[in-house]
């Protein structure tokens, strides 16, 4: 990729520096460069200034004896010279450098090599590359880094009943939020978007080529609805009419038991159920760990204990995934509970920042309780 495009992408090899940066040995301030030898006795020292060097200077200059040269910041040092002196620390006059000041050698050099050595590791394959990493391999003269592609996504919104939002709705319909959840959560998670599409219809026929066409031409298809046990809920007989392998179909959580993983040969498939809470806790659960990992990038889950602030209603034997609201406290993290959470109710999930992670079997979680949290912060993926 050109390097100012690839912000954002993992490094697919390990990138060595070709050069020493800087490949000579350059001044750090704007001053007289000296021969530390030539000051011999007391000072102060008074020698002739042999020339200017200024910053980009290609010819190379030896320093005589008893003299000094006057130097620019980044100015390739004379050789034979071991210091720098700040130019606010000499009299200049008559072409001659008056200095009162024994520099110690190495003083205001920047040698070769200072910032980078030839030869140097500065990225493994699997490393993000974040803004100030390209300036990084500008500097070593990369135009092009080799970087883990990402994948291509599309996205696969089901149903008769839904309706692109700014449409009128008609009796039975519904916008659909399930595409717009995902869009964002991606996008946010900074994973782009490749294709959108809605199969606004309930036949296998429709169905079957959009995920056909999607699955040919992306690395993950993920879709919403027509995955669970009712009459039109075709997306487990297409997996298998393509050949497609399934990881699993159904898992014991709540909500969103009816998803969907799919190896379909060239690409992946993560079928969640229609409802839009089983999306956005699928997203976090599965999508989120998929996309991470066809990028190339660890996953590793954040999760800590947090103590109940209210009560939670739970009830039958799967696990149970309840959104909560964290809170820093003093006395560790709080969760408020989403109220009233319910897979078909999206906006109870209003601003969850976490996942309450709770074994199944019916009864109330009371608040204080300690739970386990898995935390959503975005910030922490690139
Ligand atoms: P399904 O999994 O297809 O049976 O859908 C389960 C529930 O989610 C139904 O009430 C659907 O109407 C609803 N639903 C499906 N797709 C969407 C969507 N894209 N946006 C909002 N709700 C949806
Ligand atoms: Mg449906």
């Amino acid at each position: 990729m050109p390097l100012t495009s690839a912000i954002g992408s993992i490094v697919g090899e390990d990138i060595r520096s070709p050069i020493n940066v800087p490949q000579f040995p350059r001044s750090a301030m704007d001053g007289i460069a000296v021969r530390t030898a030539d000051l011999k006795g007391d000072g102060p020292w008074c020698l002739p200034i042999q020339t200017v060097i200024e910053a980009g200077n290609t010819t190379p200059h030896s320093l005589l004896d008893q003299h000094v040269v006057k130097i620019m910041t980044g100015a390739p040092l004379a050789e034979g010279a071991d210091a720098v002196i700040k130019i606010e620390d000499v009299i200049v006059q008559d072409n001659k450098a008056v200095i009162s000041q024994l520099p110690a050698p190495g003083s205001f050099i920047r040698p070769m090599g200072n910032d980078i050595t030839s030869g140097q590791v500065l990225f493994r394959r699997g490393d993000l590359l974040r803004p100030g990493d390209i300036g990084i391999l500008a500097s070593i003269g990369l135009q092009q880094v080799m970087v883990t592609p990402r994948p291509r996504i599309a996205l696969v919104s089901t149903g008769s009943e839904i309706v692109e939002p700014g449409a009128q709705l008609q009796y039975g319909q519904i916008y659909d939020s399930n595409i717009p959840t995902l869009y964002s959560l991606l996008s946010y998670d900074r994973f782009p978007v490749q294709t959108q599409e809605r199969v606004r219809s309930n036949d296998l026929e429709p169905l079957r080529e959009t995920l056909k066409r999607c699955l040919e031409h992306h690395d993950l298809v993920i879709t919403t609805g027509a995955v669970s046990m009712g009459d039109y809920d075709f997306i487990p007989d297409i997996v298998t009419a393509l050949g497609g392998k399934l990881l699993f179909y159904k898992v014991a959580v709540k909500p969103g038991k009816p998803t969907l993983i799919a190896d379909m040969g060239q690409c992946w498939l993560v079928s969640l159920p229609g409802n839009p809470v089983s999306v956005l806790v699928g997203y976090f659960l599965y999508v989120r760990r998929v996309v991470s990992r066809l990028s190339g990038l660890p996953f590793e889950p954040v999760r800590s204990h947090a103590t109940l602030a209210g009560d939670v209603r739970v009830s039958g034997n799967r696990f149970n995934i309840v959104g909560a609201r964290l809170e820093k406290t003093v006395k560790g993290l709080v969760a408020h509970p989403s109220p009233r959470q319910e897979s078909g109710r999206l906006s109870s999930a209003r601003s969850i920042d976490g996942l309450m992670m709770i074994e199944g079997g019916t009864r109330t979680v009371k608040k204080g309780t300690q739970v386990l949290v898995e935390l959503l912060n975005h910030e922490r993926l690139p």
